[in-house]
């Protein structure tokens, strides 16, 4: 089924307000919500739609890249997952539902309370994300490519299974709280009796003790380790760009939920090409015969050599254009082009011989540019050319 425009699901016009998206996503959140149409297939569906053209069209940089690119520019894998799982819609709803909207709406409306329920239930502590820098090269990111890399971090202890008790025992009620996790103070006066209630230090609130700890992580549940992760880099991404890797962080504290693994791209400089959005560009140098006479060489481009036609009078500081030849779009849909620059080489060290036969040529009047002549450097558009390429 082709996707759904998302100004059209959350019904908002185009230049849209934060305000309005808000609104208009508030709204449909709650008439799509699944515990007020349950087992109803379709808005389950409209409930999943609104949440992920809220998820862009909140974002400014995301919303930018969809108004440019549509669905192709949010590809799964860049900074944009969508939601597969309706519980990741939740945890997004504290931004929206939160301060704003008064946190109670979920006991009001959603009667079943999954708000309330995951409250409850006390889940540890959860692992923070992690951020890893990954270099890639020109010719990596212009191919696109699966790495394996290895990431030293905090993982479920294998001893407990990350509860934090020993092996074979488990938790037991808090003595302290009798496994309420509530601290109740109750004191008189003549007004009556005022109770006031906090959070039981001995569980943190988790109801819970560990009575036996597990020796291997000392009731953390987890350990320093290391694993190997596979991350898939799809062509055409750039120095700044970031893959997120969901659960991949941290391992929690006693089977808190694992952070995140964000791969930030960093791009190698490159021997010999430069990088110009999704062009790249090669200086070649020719000699002053070659530029003159016209000539056919070899080049190099990302993926392997080719052969470029230089035809007879081509100017210092043209430039040349190969079709196709640059990094792959990241939406998916064709390539930059390879800019070869030429420049014409002014040989260095002359032998005698060499510096008899140029003097010969430089009697020759007709080699010598006349006052009108231009040069690829001085065509007027050239200046405009440059900017193209280098802005
Ligand atoms: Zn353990
Ligand atoms: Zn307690």
């Amino acid at each position: 089924m082709a996707k759904r425009d998302y100004y059209d699901i959350l019904e908002v016009p185009r230049n849209a307000s934060q305000d309005e998206i808000k609104k208009a996503y508030r709204k449909a959140a709650l008439k799509y919500h699944p515990d007020r149409n349950p087992n109803n297939k379709e808005s389950e569906e409209m409930f999943k739609e609104a949440a992920e053209a809220y998820e862009v069209l909140s974002d400014e940089t995301k919303r930018r890249r969809y108004d440019q690119f549509g669905h192709e520019g949010l590809r799964p894998g860049m900074d944009f997952h969508g939601f597969t799982d309706i519980n990741d819609i939740f945890s997004s709803f504290s931004d929206i539902f939160g301060p704003a909207f008064g946190g109670s709406i979920f006991e009001e409306v959603f009667t079943t309370g999954r708000g309330r329920s995951r409250a409850r239930t006390f889940t540890g502590v959860p692992g923070s994300d992690l951020k890893i820098r990954l270099k890639l090269t020109l010719e990596e990111i212009a191919a696109g490519i699966e790495k394996k890399i290895k990431v030293k971090k905090w993982i479920t202890c294998d001893s407990c299974n990350g509860t934090g008790a020993r092996a074979g025992t488990s938790k037991t009620a808090c003595p302290a709280c009798n496994g309420t996790g509530e601290i109740r103070h109750v004191s008189r006066s003549v007004f009556g009796q005022f109770v006031n209630i906090t959070t039981c230090s001995t569980c943190n609130g988790e109801g819970r003790i560990i009575k036996d700890r597990c020796s291997t992580c000392l009731a953390e549940g987890r350990v320093q380790g290391e694993s190997t992760i596979k991350v898939n880099i799809p062509a055409g991404v750039s120095e700044g760009n970031y893959i997120p890797l969901r659960g991949q962080g941290n391992a929690g504290q006693r089977g808190g939920p694992p952070g995140n693994l964000i791969v930030m791209i960093e791009e190698e400089p490159h021997k010999v090409f430069m990088r110009s959005g999704d062009d790249i560009i090669l200086d070649l140098l020719v000699s002053y015969t070659d530029a003159a006479l016209g000539t056919e060489m070899e080049i190099p481009t990302l993926n392997g050599r080719v052969r470029l036609k230089v035809d007879p009078g081509t100017q210092s500081g043209k430039i040349l254009r190969i079709r196709d030849r640059g990094i792959p779009h990241l939406n998916g849909d064709g390539s930059g082009d390879q800019l070869v620059r030429v420049n014409v080489w002014v040989p260095t060290r002359l032998s005698k011989e060499d510096k008899e036969l140029l003097k010969q040529i430089a009697k020759l009047e007709n080699l010598k540019p006349k006052e009108g002549d231009t040069s690829a450097h001085s065509e007027k558009s050239f200046f405009e050319k440059m900017k193209d390429i280098f802005s």
